[in-house]
């Protein structure tokens, strides 16, 4: 299948105090068109700072120290704020983790979705406003005509994503990064912005990224899943491979703490992610790891595939 996005040899460190400490450590990801890739990990795992990346939206103190982000070839590392702001947004967008701070509160949602459509589509003000219309009827929000000269603090949580996803599809990206999309919301709404997304990704054929830490929301509509583990990959497979034959403890431990009718009690992986400052040797999993042997301590795995398109890093597979 076509690769749209290809992520290659990926090294992001940050400058903390004028020392550099890695947090993304030799990333290789790629998606194809019209497929739906979760990059699954704890908080702090690394897996935000690799999505950013793709639109170079990093904090200020990221140094991306190697690699290549092919977007149909062209490295996207490579190119100026101007030709970046060109990409953003219209063949590459983003939903984000917090809806109600991403929108700015001293403008209405209207504006703010016609700022993006007349900036990407470069179409004149009423126009604008019949796409952002139809952004918002797209993203089942009633009544849009009326609410697009309403105000951020009118809308509810939910309603803000909706907003916000309008805004991410109005210049038909190629590809959709979302970030946690509906951690910051109520359970009830989860689900309905969660089956939104879905419905759109199929409905448009757009590749998707779709963040989280929970696995048992990618199980739903991820074609492809990199579990990510202090900064590395350290399995990547498709869906079906994930949940039938999970390789890395780490990924084996993610799936024992998933909550099931039969389980009586949640598992949960002992111990704490290191930080980014610590200086682990060997396989970074190892100090939580049950199948710990005498070498994790002491070498880093390295990545294997025991099966076409699955990959871990894992001594237990050398
Ligand atoms: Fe566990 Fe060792 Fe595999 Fe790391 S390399 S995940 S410590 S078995």
């Amino acid at each position: 299948m076509q690769k749209i996005l290809k992520i290659k040899n990926l090294d992001i460190s940050f400058n903390i105090e004028g020392e550099l400490y890695k947090a993304v450590h030799n990333i290789n990801i790629s998606l194809s068109k019209n497929q739906v890739l979760g990059i699954v990990g704890e908080s702090g795992c690394g897996k935000s700072v690799t999505a950013m990346s793709v639109l170079k939206l990093l904090a200020s103190n990221a140094v991306i120290e190697s690699g290549e982000i092919l977007f149909k070839g062209q490295n996207l590392l490579t190119l100026s704020t101007k030709q970046l702001q060109e990409i953003r947004g219209s063949k590459i967008a983003f939903i984000p983790q917090d809806p109600l701070n991403s929108l700015n509160p001293l403008y209405t949602a209207g504006d703010q979705l016609m700022e993006t459509i007349i900036f990407h589509r470069h179409v004149s003000k009423k126009e604008a406003k019949k796409l952002a219309i139809e952004a918002l009827k797209d993203v089942k929000i009633p009544e849009a005509e009326n609410r697009l000269n309403e105000y951020p603090h009118q809308f509810s949580g939910g309603m803000c994503q909706r907003v916000l996803i309008a805004m991410a599809l109005s210049c038909d990206p190629e590809i959709i990064i979302a970030d946690e999309p509906t951690t910051a919301l109520d359970v009830t709404v989860q689900a309905q912005i969660l089956d939104l997304i879905r419905k759109i990704q199929k409905e448009r054929q757009t590749s998707l990224i779709f963040i989280t830490h929970d696995l048992g929301v990618v199980a739903e509509f991820c074609d492809y899943i990199a579990v990510m583990y202090s900064g590395r990959v350290v399995e990547y497979a498709d869906v079906k491979s994930i949940f039938k034959n999970p390789l890395h403890p780490y990924t084996k431990g993610l799936l024992d703490s998933l909550p099931s009718q039969e389980k009586k009690e949640l598992n949960v992986i002992k111990g704490q992610p290191p930080a980014i400052t610590d200086k682990t040797t060997g396989c970074v999993f190892h100090p939580r790891c049950s199948c710990r042997m005498d070498i994790c301590d002491k070498i880093i795995p390295e990545k294997t595939e025991p099966a076409s398109e699955h990959s871990v890093s894992c001594h237990l597979y050398n």
